[in-house]
């Protein structure tokens, strides 16, 4: 009786000291604090469902490599569309500007008098620019 006693008493007063000092969780399970996964760059201890290093931000699991490369590429991609519309953009402009210059003074003057109806020439630019 005094013997399963002493025993129930003994571990359940270690179990309570380890847990106190953040060694062990409730269940007995240890935490990270005692199994770090050790960061290959900087060697920080991360948790072991961590990414990436909460020190360093290395990539730390296949899942987030794959992470990392697919935003990336995604980056790329939408820098890609921005980089075609640009373009698009500046051909658009190239011809404008020499539909412009072949243009007559009468259509220049129809042409002045639309933007000025849309707004989207103001009337102080205008005649800033005159
Ligand atoms: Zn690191």
């Amino acid at each position: 009786m005094a013997q399963k006693y002493i025993h129930y008493f003994g571990n359940e007063s270690s179990e309570s000291l380890i847990e106190a000092y953040g060694m062990v969780t409730k269940n007995n399970v240890s935490i990270d604090t005692l199994n770090p996964k050790l960061c290959p760059n900087c060697n920080e201890g991360n948790t072991q469902d961590a990414k990436f290093c909460a020190k360093c931000r290395m990539v730390l699991t296949y899942d987030a490599y794959t992470e990392t490369l697919e935003n990336q590429k995604q980056k790329e991609d939408k820098l890609a569309t921005m980089e075609e519309q640009f373009n698009s953009m500046q051909s658009q402009m190239q011809t404008l500007i020499s539909s412009l210059a072949t243009m007559d003074q009468s259509n220049k003057n129809a042409f002045a008098r639309q933007l000025f109806d849309k707004g989207v020439y103001k009337k102080d630019e205008l005649t800033d620019k005159l």
